[in-house]
């Protein structure tokens, strides 16, 4: 009895949040909960507790997905450490300090090998593309309570052009703005 008190006596910001299509639909979208915490100004633990005990569970099930698959910023940081030692190497050989020059020389290879032999990688406008389909499913997350009906028709499309995942991802966020309306 009194563990269900607990449970139950904290509100969720999410939940009462005008952001929460948006939030959510970051989640399911390969964000890092560290980042959409900052974003909205909410505690990691809330997240996550959000996404235990609130959302929807098909969106649960794409979040859990999405997260084993967070690809985009293991790639992030390995093409940041490249770049690091790149600027490392350049400042090196201009001071002419040779040995500095080769050791990030090397730190660049091998970040660069990461890249290319466990992610296949060459390039690095992957990294752009990525970040512009999360800009893309934020906007469109943010029309889900304004516009249903834009958001259902191209739900209908990606289910049409294979991409079903997403398809039911967005389907899910329709599914549970109507819930919170009624
Ligand atoms: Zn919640």
């Amino acid at each position: 009895m009194g563990n269900s008190r607990i449970d139950k006596g904290r509100p969720c910001r999410i939940c009462s949040s005008s952001d929460r299509q948006a939030i959510e639909l970051a989640l399911v979208t390969n964000t890092a909960v560290s980042s959409i915490s900052n974003r909205f100004g909410l505690s990691v633990s809330g997240v996550n507790r959000h996404v235990k005990a609130h959302m929807a569970p098909e969106l649960r099930e794409t979040f859990r997905a999405s997260q084993r698959l967070n690809a985009r910023d293991l790639i992030a940081r390995v093409a940041e450490i490249a770049n690091d030692a790149l600027s490392t190497r350049k400042a090196a050989l201009v001071a002419g300090q040779d040995v500095a020059a080769l050791k990030a020389g090397d730190a660049e290879l091998r970040a660069l090998s990461v890249l290319t032999n466990r992610f296949g990688i060459d390039d690095l406008l992957v990294l752009d593309q990525l970040t512009e389909a999360q800009n893309l499913a934020r906007a469109v997350g943010s029309l889900a309570s304004t516009h249903p009906d834009a958001v259902r028709t191209l739900a209908a499309a990606l289910e049409l052009n294979g991409a079903t995942e997403m398809a039911t991802a967005l389907s899910a966020v329709l599914k549970n703005e109507r819930k919170e309306g009624s």
